[in-house]
Formats: C-alpha cells, sequence, structure tokens
C-alpha cells in the first residue's frame, strides 16, 4: 500500500519541492511547499517593517495572513490574502529573512496547524526541514533529501539566473551553509533527520530517478537497504 503521507525534509537546495511536485502528480496527492509558508511571512514581516526579533509582532502576522497553495496544471502558486506572491516568495532577501522567522515559537505554532489541517484530506507530499521529525513524527513514507554543496549551490544558482537575479555559485554556496546552519542549529524543530527517515542523496540522480526512488519508498520498497537503523 502506498503512504498516505510522504515527508520529504533537508538542506536549502537539495531540490525537495521539484521531487514532491512530481511525486505528488505522480500519486494524485496534494503537494504542500511548507517553505512558502514561512516565506510568506517573512515577505509580510519585510513589507510591514517588522523586526525578525518582534515574536509577538511576527505571529500575529502567521495567525493573521490567509496562505493558499493553489494549484494551476503543473505550476503551485502561492497566495497572500488573495494576492499571487509566488515570484516576490523567491527573491534572495525573502530567502534570507525566512530562516530567522521560522525559529519564532509563535510563527512555526500558527504554520505548523496550517499544515497538519491541510493534510487530513487525503494524501499528501510535504516538503520542509521538521516534516519528518515535528509535523508529521508518525508519517508512513519519511525521506531526507541531500545533495553535495556544490551541486546544491550550482541547482540554486541556476535557478536564480533563470529568475533574473545575478548569482555566483561561490556565494550561492556561502548562503546555503548560512541557512542551513541556522535552520540546524535553531532550539525548535530544528533541520534534521528523522531516526526512521531514508536518507537520499540526490547529487548523482537525475530528477527522474530521484523520483522514481520516491515512489518505491512510498511503496514501502526501500531497495534492499532494510528498516532504518533504530
Ligand atoms: O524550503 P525553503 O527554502 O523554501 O524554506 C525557506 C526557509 O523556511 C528555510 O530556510 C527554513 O528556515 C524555513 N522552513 C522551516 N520549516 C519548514 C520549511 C521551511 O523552518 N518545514
Amino acid at each position: 500500500m502506498t503512504a498516505r503521507i510522504i515527508a520529504i525534509d533537508g538542506p536549502a537546495g537539495a531540490g525537495k519541492s521539484t521531487i514532491a511536485k512530481l511525486a505528488a502528480k505522480r500519486l494524485g496527492y496534494l503537494y504542500i511547499d511548507t517553505g512558502a509558508m514561512y516565506r510568506v511571512v517573512a515577505l509580510c514581516a519585510i513589507r510591514e517593517g517588522v523586526a525578525f526579533g518582534d515574536e509577538a509582532a511576527l505571529g500575529k502576522i502567521a495567525a493573521r495572513v490567509k496562505i493558499e497553495l493553489r494549484h494551476e496544471g503543473d505550476l503551485c502558486r502561492v497566495f497572500c490574502d488573495g494576492e499571487d506572491v509566488s515570484a516576490a516568495i523567491r527573491t534572495p532577501e525573502v530567502s534570507a529573512a525566512a530562516s530567522p522567522v521560522s525559529a519564532v515559537r509563535p510563527v512555526r505554532e500558527a504554520l505548523v496547524a496550517q499544515q497538519r489541517a491541510l493534510a487530513a484530506t487525503g494524501g499528501v507530499v510535504m516538503d520542509g526541514r521538521d516534516i519528518g521529525t515535528y509535523v508529521f513524527p508518525g508519517a508512513d513514507c519519511k525521506i531526507f533529501l541531500t545533495a553535495g554543496l556544490t551541486e546544491r549551490a550550482a541547482r540554486r544558482a541556476k535557478e536564480l539566473e533563470e529568475k533574473g537575479y545575478p548569482a555566483e555559485a561561490g556565494a550561492v554556496a556561502l548562503e546555503l551553509l548560512q541557512r542551513d546552519a541556522r535552520d540546524s542549529g535553531r532550539a525548535l524543530a530544528p533541520l534534521c533527520k528523522a531516526e526512521d527517515a531514508f536518507e537520499l542523496d540526490s547529487t548523482e540522480l537525475s530528477i527522474g530517478q530521484v523520483v522514481e526512488k520516491v515512489l518505491a519508498l512510498a511503496r514501502g520498497d526501500r531497495g534492499g537497504a532494510g528498516p532504518p537503523a533504530v
């Protein structure tokens, strides 16, 4: 039987969104990009001039804004109070802001509640940092998707350039490292591999190969890897 909740966690730039979106499409599941939700709160904080240390104000934003993930064909569009912010949340400025904003307890509480509610209706593929460890510790399929730093930086630099942001691989690598360090080092639901997650290194794999592996894992086929060590 195919897993109903597929949790994909991992560091920045590992390809989680790309893979999760394609896997969800193949399974007819809902794809939930939790990073986009933290990005929306960060975008609102920037626009409203709220300091990243102002936990109460950030919590109010997270509780107040209506975040929608709308699926249109192959695209997953992100709306904030009815405004399409799909492009606005992908700027380098918002990427940098999302990390400190996501470490704020009231922000996480508001968004995690929404993430759990979104999965109540049926099969989901959810990607983020804490899905297998905190949002759905009981998920029936957990994957920790990684890739080498050089590869992650090259992929992210290409993505940024396609969106019109000049990107140099060395600077992008540094940004990814800093964000991962902050996400792993925070007290609340840090980025880490769940004990029972399957670690999938995508450095040498094509997108299609990674998707097939995810689908196999969702069916319970760990490819001879056996049960996770406990
Ligand atoms: O996945 P993405 O790069 O869009 O996530 C942006 C930021 O949101 C991450 O760097 C992390 O700080 C935060 N995040 C999180 N928990 C999640 C998803 C994202 O803390 N489940």
